[in-house]
C-alpha cells in the first residue's frame, strides 16, 4: 500500500489524483492533504480519506477547519511550515506538488530532502530550479516523477535506457490556437488567444499555448529531468495530441507513448510507478483515428520557442529569469496593456539584461525572479509610452 501526500488537492490535478486514489483503494492511502484556500472542499475531502495531517495554506480558514476536523482526530496546520509538515510527513512514500506558482518550491525541495518519491505537475519547480532539484534528488536518493503529460510520456517511453542511447528527445505540441495563422500575429486579442481547439485551460496557460511558450518552459523541464543538452531536444507539432512525446534513439528506433489526453493517465503511472495499474479510462481508438499528423513549427511566428532553448542553454538562473518575465508579460496582454508580438520581446529584453548566475541556490534562484519581474514591467512601461 503506498501512502500519498497532495500538496493541491483542490484543483484539477490533485481532484483526479484523488479519483485514482479511490478507484485504487487497496493500493493507495491518502496520508496528507494540503490546498491553499478551498477550506470546505478540503474538508469534505478530510472527511472521505482520512489522512493524519491536512494543511489549509491560508491560516484564518485553517483556524476554521482546525475546528472542524479537531473531533476527527486530524491535525490542520497552515503557512509554508504547514506545507513542509506535509511534504515530509514520515508516513507518506509518495509526494504529489499540484500548487501553483512559487508557493511550492521550498516544501518540494524539502521533500527531496526527505528522499521522497516526488511528483510534479506543475512546471515552475523544473523550469526555475530544476537542475538544483535534481542534484539535491541524486543526493538525498529522492526520486523526481514527471507528470506533465510529454514528459511523463518521455520518462516512460526510456524506461530501462541509459541517456547515451538517446539522439533526440522529441516534444508534441498540438500548436495551439494559431497552428495555421500565416500573419497578422501582432493584432490577436486575449479572447481569440484564449480559445484553444483543444483544452478548456486557465487563462496563463492558453496564452502559454498560444505563444507556444508552453513548449519553450517544457524543453527547460526535459533538459533539467533528463540531463541531455537543449540542441537534443526537439519540438514537433502535432495537431491530435494523441502522441504525446517520443524519444529517437541512436539506432534510428524511435518510442513513442499514445494514449488517450487525459491527465489521470500520466498521474497515475506516477503514483503506481514502476508498476501500471488497470483502469477505466477510454482507450485509443487508432482505426477511428486513422491519420496522425507532424510538423515543424516555425520558429518565426513562435519566437518563445527559441527563448526556450536560450534560456536552457544560459542555463543557472535564466530560467527563472524567462518565467518570470513570462508570466508579468502574459499578464499585461491579458489587461490589454501590450500586444501579443510584445509577449515574446518582453521576454528577451528582460532576458538580454540578467547575468545568468551558475548552479544557483534556492535563494538566487528566488532573488532572480523577484528581480525580473520588475525588470519585466520597466520594459512594459517603455513599450507603452
Ligand atoms: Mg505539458
Amino acid at each position: 500500500m503506498k501512502q500519498i501526500a497532495v500538496l493541491g488537492s483542490t484543483g484539477s490535478v490533485g481532484l483526479n489524483a484523488l479519483r485514482i486514489v479511490r478507484t485504487h483503494p487497496s493500493q493507495f492511502r491518502i496520508a496528507a492533504l494540503a490546498a491553499r484556500r478551498s477550506a470546505e472542499a478540503l474538508y469534505k475531502q478530510a472527511l472521505e480519506f482520512r489522512p493524519s495531517l491536512v494543511c489549509l495554506y491560508d491560516p484564518a480558514k485553517a483556524r476554521w477547519l482546525a475546528g472542524k476536523l479537531k473531533p476527527h482526530g486530524i491535525r490542520v496546520v497552515t503557512g509554508e511550515e504547514g506545507l513542509i509538515a506535509v511534504s515530509t510527513l514520515k508516513s507518506a512514500g509518495v509526494v504529489l506538488f499540484a500548487v501553483v506558482g512559487a508557493v511550492g518550491l521550498k516544501p518540494i525541495f524539502a521533500a527531496v530532502r526527505a528522499g521522497k518519491a516526488v511528483a510534479i505537475a506543475n512546471k515552475e519547480p523544473l523550469v526555475m530550479a530544476g537542475g538544483l532539484l535534481m542534484r539535491e534528488a541524486h543526493k538525498f536518493k529522492a526520486s523526481v516523477l514527471p507528470v506533465d503529460s510529454e514528459h511523463s510520456a518521455l520518462w516512460q517511453c526510456l524506461q530501462g535506457h541509459s541517456t547515451a542511447a538517446v539522439k533526440k528527445l522529441i516534444l508534441t505540441s498540438s500548436g495551439g490556437p494559431f497552428r495555421k495563422r500565416r500573419s497578422g500575429f501582432r493584432d490577436i486579442l486575449p479572447r481569440e488567444a484564449l480559445k484553444h481547439p483543444r483544452w478548456k485551460m486557465g487563462p496563463k496557460i492558453s496564452i502559454d499555448s498560444a505563444t507556444m511558450m508552453n513548449k519553450g518552459l517544457e524543453i527547460i523541464e526535459a533538459v533539467n529531468l533528463f540531463g541531455l543538452p537543449p540542441e537534443q531536444v526537439e519540438v514537433l507539432i502535432h495537431p491530435e495530441s494523441i502522441v504525446h512525446s517520443m524519444v529517437e534513439f541512436v539506432d534510428g528506433s524511435h518510442l513513442a507513448h499514445l494514449g488517450v489526453t487525459d491527465m489521470r493517465l500520466p498521474i497515475q503511472y506516477a503514483l503506481s510507478y514502476p508498476e501500471r495499474l488497470v483502469n477505466h479510462l477510454p482507450t485509443l481508438d487508432l482505426v477511428r483515428l486513422n491519420r496522425l499528423h507532424f510538423e515543424k513549427p516555425n520558429p518565426r511566428r513562435f519566437p518563445c520557442l527559441e527563448l526556450g532553448y536560450a534560456a536552457s542553454r544560459a542555463g543557472g538562473s535564466m530560467p527563472a529569469v524567462l518565467n518570470a518575465a513570462n508570466e508579468i508579460a502574459v499578464a499585461s496582454f491579458l489587461e490589454n496593456e501590450i500586444r501579443f508580438t510584445d509577449i515574446p520581446r518582453v521576454i528577451e529584453k528582460t532576458m538580454g539584461r540578467h547575468r545568468p548566475v551558475k548552479n544557483p541556490p534556492l535563494e538566487i534562484v528566488l532573488e532572480a525572479d523577484a528581480w525580473a519581474r520588475e525588470c519585466a514591467k520597466e520594459q512594459i512601461k517603455k513599450i507603452k509610452s
